[in-house]
């Protein structure tokens, strides 16, 4: 048998950390290397005031057992079927004196509905039945379709064209355009505030619809738990994580990358590299803008078509007691006077009670998040005001106050009762991960745009692929965990190999 080729990854988030996992179970030698020192990147917990902030799962996809997603959830050990929380609705939206509950049981939904505005019936109905039909689509996650054999495409079309008809029709329209088929005021609201930011009908429809099928949920743990159990799983598997390792560049020679370099000057070489990070990093800095990749650049020169979502994450902690009182669901919206964050104003406050986790509540408080969406000008807008940190922070503090404000206004018996812990910006996440324009999520999937599947390849580039969120839209973690297995499928068919070695095999070439 061959020596095990040596896979270099970039990257210590859950996209670095799949292909670590996928990679050590197909026999390759492995290296992550990150450039923080802690793994999780944009799926991270810290803390404040010794309270847990959950910068990242605030919905897991691929909970439910027997989908191709919650086998590779189980691949890399995320999580057991008992960590996950799931709720009956998908939050509340108050708009005009009426509350309405997005619940999980669409019949529920219909007949709350259709008790706010009778007119409306047979669009209501409408929307129910395009819900189901959205999660009744079987897109291929576990592997990309380049690599797919005939069979398989064909089984993926024969799957898909049952819902194709309402996938195009869904992802040519807005949310707000869809809203206009209906009479009520409310419903046209609540329609255009199940999801921030330009997502398309179908998106929004999609989110939603996970939690109608129960395919989502929350993690007891948090973020951080998730990514401590697959750290450990990628240790078993034999990998080795470098810490505060920031690769530099890419090390090419005659077209092929032969490994990285660190910023302390180091070489490491192998015969592969993933770059499990932000793209429009690896190509401006780690390919030093030597390459191009269309792909990726148009989407980033057509920010109205492609904006590139972010937020402004304000994180409180509230009397455990006292918030209870209100019997909000996990999720509550409501509109109040506007306000400003980044170079936008909002008048939506949405609140996030984290209440379902005992490790969220500590000496009778509960921490609370408030989410405010940006987009690519509100990140410009932060860029500017760090050049002078001392704005930025009383910029950052004013945004937490007047958020603070109109939570009191809207709820006076929490006065005296909540305090700010911490306000991150589009800017944080750009200094913590690399993030173009802070995004936490790639391109927006608008009714413009198209969607974006990857090939992982950089053109003029062998043996480097490109993996993460930031190749396969819409994002979020489920796609980052498909993409880090795509990387090394797609290797493996460099390779011409489809086995898997034992793990005693393994060992003894990895010494
Ligand atoms: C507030 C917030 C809420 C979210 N909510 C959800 C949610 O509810 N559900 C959901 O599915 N998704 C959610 N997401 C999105 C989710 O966090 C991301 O889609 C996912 O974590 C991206 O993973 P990734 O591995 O592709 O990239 P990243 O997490 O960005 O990982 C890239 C890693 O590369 C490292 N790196 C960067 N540059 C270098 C370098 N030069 N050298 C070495 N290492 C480097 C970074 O430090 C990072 O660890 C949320 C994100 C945020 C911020």
């Amino acid at each position: 048998m061959d020596k095990p080729k040596k896979i270099i990854i970039i990257g210590a988030g859950i996209s670095g950390l799949t292909s670590g996992i996928y990679g050590q179970k197909n026999g390759f030698v492995t290296e992550i290397f990150e450039k923080n020192p802690l793994p999780g990147g944009l799926c991270f917990t810290w803390y404040r005031k010794g309270y847990p902030i959950d910068g990242c799962i605030h919905w897991l996809t691929g909970t439910k057992e027997g989908t191709e997603l919650n086998q590779m959830w189980k691949d890399v050990d995320a999580f057991d079927k008992e960590d996950i929380i799931k709720d009956d609705n998908f939050g509340t939206i108050e708009v005009l004196n009426q509350k309405i509950t997005l619940w999980c049981d669409l019949n529920k939904l219909e007949e709350d509905l259709i008790k706010i505005s009778p007119q409306d019936k047979r669009q209501i109905k409408h929307l129910t039945k395009l819900i189901i039909k959205i999660q009744n689509m079987k897109l291929p996650l576990d592997m990309p379709t380049s690599i797919m054999s005939i069979w398989r495409l064909m089984d993926v079309g024969i799957k898909l064209t049952p819902s194709l008809f309402s996938y195009l029709n869904t992802t040519k329209l807005t949310c707000e355009q869809y809203a206009k088929r209906f009479k009520s005021p409310v419903i046209k609201y609540i329609l255009t505030q199940i999801v921030p930011g330009h997502n398309n009908l179908y998106s929004t429809l999609f989110a939603y619809g996970t939690a109608c099928v129960g395919n989502g949920g929350v993690v007891k743990g948090g973020s951080n738990y998730i990514i401590k159990r697959m750290v450990e799983k990628y240790r078993l598997e034999g990998g080795v994580i470098h810490y505060n390792s920031e690769v530099k560049r890419l090390f090419i020679e005659n077209g092929v990358c032969k490994g990285i370099e660190l910023s302390d000057g180091t070489i490491h070489k192998a015969d592969y590299v993933i770059s499990a990070l932000d793209s429009a990093y690896t190509l401006t800095s780690l390919l030093e803008g030597k390459y191009r990749d269309k792909e990726i650049e148009k989407r980033l020169a057509e920010t109205k078509k492609y904006p590139l979502p972010s937020c402004v994450y304000t994180t409180f902690v509230v009397d455990y007691n006292a918030y209870k009182e209100l019997g909000l669901t996990t999720t509550y919206q409501f509109q109040c006077e506007p306000f400003k964050a980044g170079a936008s104003s909002f008048s939506l406050i949405k609140m996030r009670d984290y209440s379902y986790d005992p490790m969220f509540v500590k000496d009778g408080k509960l921490v609370m998040n408030v989410m405010t969406h940006q987009d690519d000008e509100d990140f410009l807008y932060w860029k500017k005001l760090k050049e002078d940190p001392t704005e930025y922070s009383i910029r950052k503090q004013i945004v937490a106050d007047e958020i603070k404000q109109r939570i009191i206004e809207k709820f006076p018996s929490l006065k005296d009762k909540i305090e700010l812990l911490d306000v991150a910006t589009p800017v944080t996440y750009e200094r913590y991960c690399n993030a173009y324009h802070g995004a936490y999520m790639p391109f927006a999937f608008t009714n413009k745009a198209s969607l974006l599947m990857h090939n992982g390849k950089i053109k003029g580039v062998k043996n480097l692929f490109i993996s993460g969120q930031w190749t396969f839209m819409p994002g979020g973690i489920p796609f980052a965990l498909s993409s880090g297995k795509f990387s090394i499928q797609r290797i493996l068919k460099q390779e011409k190999r489809h086995y898997r070695i034992t793990k005693k095999q393994y060992q003894k070439y990895a010494k």
